[in-house]
């Protein structure tokens, strides 16, 4: 027998969470149904290897927004940042370079490299909050129509222009960062190549692109506009990134959420254009005039509703909402963290690195991007190593460490070739990438596990593994995610929503789609309190 509730949500991944936190707060009665053994998505923290807790996805938190954090009292229900040191990033020749937030510190870095990038380097920096300023905000917006011609969509429009009307002189920055290259933006303020690839890396990170890629300055912003303290915004969250979902998921419980677990969702149930609830694979049936979705864009049109329900123009653009993924993730248990030749923990002030960059210029982004557009891994891949066991004794035994690599590119398929045959040769070539930086760091290996797109992609049930459930290119983005007319988190069906990264602002550890969801959502059915329930 079908079980009733006002709001069912489809994944429970963070913006699930997120999304029925909210939902259940404003007095909705809300189930989150959940495919995996545990809530999360892609952050959870996993017990691997005996002993070691690894954020298995997701590994450091920037983006998880503070309206979110306060609104459904996250640090009561065990949030806990911790700040990683500086980004340290390796260069060739035992030296290195560092950013962080200290704006002073980070100048007398890029002096040793170039004294006027490094008097360049406030002018970006304010060039750089400026921008981000205004998208923080642009993140919380519900995307207006342009193109829908009733008077409703005129007025949200309207009103959009006249609240960021004193930014209207900016626009041109807008154009620029989605138009210009990580290369030619950053070229504007500086000459060196080692610097800029210490900003353009972000540019690299979970997408299909190069750094001479157009439109990939946008990125670099995406990355960076994280508020709170570290480099660039950057920290851990002590027991891993699953202590972010564990916090929401105990705020949604507290106003009377309910999750369950090993329940993947087979269909969605639509009456003319009118959703009526869910059937999970097992059989059990759930009816809810509202049912939003946090699983990909693609995964709900395509895999969970019957295409006749769906008209055929939009479900063809969501068959071009692009997924191609190159990222890979892999989690090492180790014995120690790499040792950097150059690393000078006197000169550097702290003990051991515990973010770290491994791209020591802009070609050499650049390059690993090249490889992986005609059909290859990178010869020499970007890597991420993230030891968060530096700050955090809850997650390994004592003296041992988690050290998170993160990088790319690992095209999700290989020209000529399988990832059966090369998963091997792959996991090589990325261990001599951190020999040339931090030789014998294979000896300290106790075990790993490899996670390439396929992989992330079958965990996850994401497409193609996509860390952001589709690209970040301008033409995804905003009005356009995950396609034109269909951004205000809203679907062709009545009552059917989208509340993951699929949507606006998009990927990354934020709780935003799932909060601006939440907040559609309330718009459309009215709180239980306003209804008098
Ligand atoms: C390897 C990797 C590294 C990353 N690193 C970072 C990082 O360091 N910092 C950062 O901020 N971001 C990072 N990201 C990006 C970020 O983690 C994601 O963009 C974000 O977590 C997406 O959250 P979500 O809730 O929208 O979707 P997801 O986390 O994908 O959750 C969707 C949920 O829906 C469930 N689901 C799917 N289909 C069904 C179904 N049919 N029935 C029921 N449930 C279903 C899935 O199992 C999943 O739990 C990373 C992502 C990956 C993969």
């Amino acid at each position: 027998m079908a079980q009733d509730y006002d709001a069912i949500i489809i994944g429970g991944g963070h913006n699930g969470l997120t999304c029925g936190a909210y939902l259940a707060k404003a007095g909705l009665s809300t189930l989150v149904l959940e495919r995996r053994p545990m809530v999360g998505g892609a952050a959870v923290s996993e017990e691997v290897f005996k002993g070691f807790t690894f954020s298995v996805f997701s590994y450091v938190m920037s983006l998880l927004h503070p309206k979110v954090i306060e609104e459904l009292e996250l640090a009561r229900y065990g949030l806990k940042v911790l700040p990683a040191t500086d980004l340290y990033c390796p260069l060739r020749d035992d030296d290195y370079i560092l950013y962080s937030d200290d704006v002073a510190r980070t100048q007398a870095q890029f002096a040793r490299f170039s004294r006027q990038d490094a008097e360049a380097y406030p002018a970006f920096l304010a060039y750089l909050q400026e921008s981000a300023a205004i998208l923080r905000k642009l993140q919380l917006e519900t995307p207006p129509d342009p193109s829908r011609r009733d008077w409703k969509s005129f007025k949200d429009l309207a009103l959009l222009l006249w609240r960021y009307r004193e930014h209207a002189g900016e626009l041109y920055r807008v154009i620029d960062l989605f138009t210009q290259s990580a290369d030619v933006f950053l070229s504007r303020w500086f000459r060196n190549d080692t610097i800029k690839a210490v900003l353009a890396y972000y540019a690299s990170i979970g997408s299909f692109t190069g750094p001479k890629s157009p439109g990939s300055a946008y990125v670099i912003l995406h990355h960076l506009i994280g508020e709170h303290e570290g480099a660039g915004g950057w920290g851990f969250v002590r027991g891993g990134m699953g202590a972010i979902s564990d916090a929401l998921a105990t705020s949604g419980q507290s106003h009377g959420l309910k999750i369950k677990t090993n329940a993947e969702i087979d269909k969605v149930l639509v009456d003319d254009d009118r959703v009526l609830g869910v059937v999970t694979k097992s059989g059990d049936e759930y009816r809810a005039k509202v049912v939003a979705s946090n699983a990909s864009a693609k995964v709900l049109f395509l895999d969970l509703i019957d295409p006749s329900d769906l008209p055929a123009v939009f479900l063809d653009e969501i068959k071009q909402f692009r997924t191609y993924s190159t990222a890979f993730k892999i989690n090492v248990a180790a014995k120690r963290p790499p040792q950097y030749k150059g690393f000078d923990a006197e000169k550097c002030g702290f003990e051991v690195p515990s973010y770290v960059h491994m791209a020591p210029d802009i070609d050499y982004l650049e390059r690993a991007y090249d490889d992986a557009k005609h059909g290859w891994y990178s010869y020499r891949p970007f890597i991420t190593a993230v030891v968060p066991t530096t700050v955090d004794n809850s997650i390994a035994p004592e003296g041992k460490h988690v050290v998170n690599l993160f990088g790319g590119h690992a095209p999700y398929n290989l020209r000529n070739g399988s990832w059966q045959q090369q998963r091997g040769d792959f996991v090589r070539n990325v261990m001599n990438t951190i020999h040339e930086f931090a030789p014998g760091f294979a000896d300290d290996v106790i075990d790993m596990q490899v996670l390439l797109p396929p992989d992330i992609e079958e965990i996850l049930n994401i497409p193609h593994g996509h860390i952001f459930h589709g690209e970040l290119s301008p033409d995804q983005l905003f009005f356009m995610r995950p396609v034109p007319r269909f951004a205000d988190y809203r679907t062709p069906i009545k009552g059917l929503y989208q509340c993951g990264a699929s949507c606006h602002p998009g990927g990354g550890v934020s709780g935003l789609p799932g909060h601006n969801a939440a907040r559609e959502i309330l718009k459309d059915v009215g709180t239980k309190k306003k209804r008098g329930a």
